[in-house]
């Protein structure tokens, strides 16, 4: 297993992770199999910023939709450890050990040094997975056509011939008058 982000995105982690300090910062990474396409922040609910972080279910029931709108899922989550090494805390590893085996993502930052791992956490396992740098370009996935949109679509063709006709009927000239 491992994740794939563009230089852009992980200016952006690094970016959020910096302005949060000395506060921990909190996020969803989204995208496509192994490619994360967005990041999204959240805000870090804990009831100490400094030693922890939580993304509420209440975040996520705003944003999965939305995600799976464009066809993209969730693919991770992210979060700081301000001054501290970019390893999952115990408390990460009893607390993140939630059944959905989607990796998290660490930034440590510390005297404006970065550094980032990338963890999955499971049955109270730990095991590091690979953090890959590549800027080609992935293949975003063609808007979803829904039922909707394709009725929609039906709908305008319809319209439109039905109109065809219309016009067409009123250009006919007047019936010749019989003798
Ligand atoms: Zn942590």
């Amino acid at each position: 297993m491992r994740l794939i982000i563009s230089h852009l995105l992980q200016s952006e982690l690094i970016h959020h992770a910096k302005t949060g300090y000395p506060h921990e910062v909190c996020g969803l990474l989204v995208g496509r199999g192994e490619h994360i396409l967005r990041v999204i922040p959240t805000e870090n609910h804990a009831p100490d910023t400094q030693r922890g972080f939580l993304i509420s279910t209440q975040d996520l029931n705003i944003h999965l939709p939305q995600i799976r709108a464009e066809g993209l899922s969730l693919i991770g989550f992210y979060h700081s450890h301000p001054d501290a090494p970019a390893i999952p805390s115990p408390t990460d590893v009893r607390e993140l050990d939630n059944g959905l085996q989607l990796p998290h993502v660490v930034l440590s930052i510390s005297h404006h040094q970065v550094h980032i791992k990338a963890w999955l956490i499971h049955h109270g396992q730990v095991d590091p997975i690979e953090w890959v740098i590549g800027d080609a370009a992935p293949i975003l996935p063609a808007p979803p056509t829904t039922s909707a949109q394709r009725i929609a679509f039906l709908w305008s063709i319809g319209i439109s011939l039905i109109l065809l006709l219309i016009i067409a009927l009123t250009l006919l000239p007047p019936a010749p008058k019989l003798p």
